[in-house]
Formats: structure tokens, C-alpha cells, sequence
């Protein structure tokens, strides 16, 4: 990490790259972020994802997948329908949270890996596309891929990231041609052109069963918005580790926790602005 082509971002960087919708923007053009997650085992996924989404400021959210009965409950605002093919059009989607190793998982991913716009891909949609390579063919070329795993999602994927992380992830995004964000206490996020940065943790307090959902809908967000998909990855890094220590200070926290913190994160990076 002391190497000087790995980069650090800082409030400032965060606050000025983090979409604010001007005088003339609408819902459409602030980004329609889609997400395709849960399950009926785990609705929860959907619900985190979604409301990260919501919560980042993107535009519209729309939802597919079989929990849209819970999604709707906790966020009115969230468009849900059932399918990819019904969802409308989209700028941005996340694939993956909770959605299962089966069939429906499969074809959910494999057509949201074809509809031309930026995808993040995460959790189970990492393991989908572990399993069966071939999915990567669906992905029309031009489509950029943020792949947000924590080490066993990694390793299923291209194998043990080992000690040296930057490596194993620079190696990732170049192979996969997709920006890598390998999560931990320290958060490396590669490009496949070569870019580098590390997010280092504010504490542990991420390390929380759903936290990574949360982190899957920031970078949705992002995307919907147009940012850079390099950059979309790590200022969701950098915002879900501030919003994990908000919803801490200093005792154990709950993904719900930092979910509800995102606001007052947001909030704390506008004021340098
Ligand atoms: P997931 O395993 O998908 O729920 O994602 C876990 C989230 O918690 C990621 O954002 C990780 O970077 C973060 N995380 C995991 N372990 C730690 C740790 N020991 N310290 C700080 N953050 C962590
Ligand atoms: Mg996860």
C-alpha cells in the first residue's frame, strides 16, 4: 500500500465526485438505477440494495426479483416489477445481492449482463458467473462490469487473492476487463487500465452480515449517474466505510445501521464542498 501508484481518496475527492442534482436535472437524467437481488430466502438483500440506491440519490430506483413485496414495504419511492424484460429502461444495474446459485438467478444475471448499460455484480451473481464463465459472453463488450467480492467470492472467481491484494486485484480487473473492488478491512479497487486505490476501514464495524449489500446499491447509484466506474467503486467504498463508523461510534452496528447513516455521511461530505 505504500506504493505510489495505489491511490487514496479523501473527503474532498468523495464530496466533489458525488452526483448533486442541479437546477435543471430531473429523475431521469440525476440516473435510473436498477437492482436485481433477493430471493424469497432473502429479501433482505433486495431490501439494503434498494434503499442504499435510494438513499445515494439516484434518481429512480427500479427493483426486479421476488422480493418486491418487502422492497415496496420499506421503499415506496422503489419502482418493482417482476422481471428484467418488464423493469423499464434503466442507466445502471446491480446484480446479485441474494439472488441464489439457480436457474432464475442465472437468467436474471445473464440478461441484466446484456442490456448495454454499467453493472455491478456482486455476491451470489459473483459465484453465478464463478461457476459458469460463459455468462461473461453475454456481457455486450462495451458494457462495463464492477465486480465487488469479499475474498471467497474472489477466490471462487479467479482464485485466492493471498497476501498481496493490490496484485491479485489488478490481475482480476485486467483479465475479468472489469474494475474489481476486493472488500476487507482494507478495500483495494482495480481497473482494468491499471488504476489502483485503496480504501482503508474506519474500524471493523462493516464486517456485518448485509453490509455488503449496502456497499452493491452505492455503487449502483453511481453508475446510474454516469460517474467513471472506477471511481463509482471506490467513493462507494469510501462512503460505506464514513457511514459503518457513523452508525458504530464505537458499538457493534447492523447493515440496517449503516443504511440509515447514509444520509449523514452524504451530508458530511457536502459541507467541504
Ligand atoms: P459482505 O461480506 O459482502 O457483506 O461485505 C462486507 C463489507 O464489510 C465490505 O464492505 C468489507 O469491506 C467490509 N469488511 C469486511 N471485513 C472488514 C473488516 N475486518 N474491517 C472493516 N471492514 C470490513
Ligand atoms: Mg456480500
Amino acid at each position: 500500500l505504500d506504493s505510489p501508484d495505489v491511490y487514496a481518496l479523501d473527503a474532498v475527492d468523495v464530496g466533489l465526485h458525488w452526483p448533486v442534482p442541479g437546477l435543471a436535472d430531473d429523475k431521469y437524467t440525476q440516473g435510473v438505477a436498477g437492482i436485481a437481488a433477493g430471493s424469497s430466502t432473502y429479501p433482505g438483500a433486495a431490501v439494503l440494495a434498494a434503499g442504499a440506491a435510494v438513499l445515494a440519490t439516484a434518481g429512480m430506483v427500479r427493483y426486479v426479483g421476488p422480493a418486491a413485496e418487502a422492497v415496496r414495504a420499506q421503499w415506496p419511492e422503489v419502482v418493482a416489477t417482476g422481471s428484467v424484460a418488464d423493469a423499464g429502461r434503466v442507466q445502471s444495474w446491480v446484480a446479485g445481492p441474494g439472488i441464489g446459485t439457480g436457474s432464475e438467478g442465472r437468467d436474471t444475471l445473464e440478461r441484466v449482463l446484456a442490456d448495454g448499460v454499467p453493472v455491478c455484480v456482486d455476491a451470489d451473481g459473483i459465484n453465478l458467473l464463478a461457476r459458469s464463465p460463459t455468462l461473461f459472453d453475454a456481457r455486450d463488450p462495451a458494457t462495463p462490469l464492477v465486480l465487488t467480492p469479499h475474498d471467497r467470492e474472489f477466490a471462487r472467481l479467479v482464485g485466492d487473492p493471498g497476501s498481496d491484494r493490490v496484485g491479485a486485484a489488478r490481475r482480476a480487473a485486467v483479465d475479468l476487463r472489469s474494475v474489481v473492488l476486493l472488500k476487507g478491512n482494507t478495500t483495494i479497487v482495480a481497473a482494468p487500465d491499471g488504476r489502483v486505490l485503496a480504501n482503508v476501514a474506519r474500524g471493523s464495524w462493516l464486517a456485518t452480515a448485509g453490509s455488503g449489500d449496502v456497499l452493491s446499491g452505492l455503487v449502483g447509484a453511481l453508475l446510474a449517474s454516469g460517474m467513471d466506474p472506477w471511481l463509482a467503486a471506490g467513493c462507494s467504498a469510501w462512503l460505506h466505510s464514513l457511514a459503518g463508523e457513523l452508525a458504530a461510534r464505537g458499538a457493534p452496528t447492523s447493515a440496517s445501521g449503516i443504511l440509515a447513516a447514509i444520509p449523514e455521511a452524504l451530508r458530511g461530505i457536502r459541507v467541504q464542498q
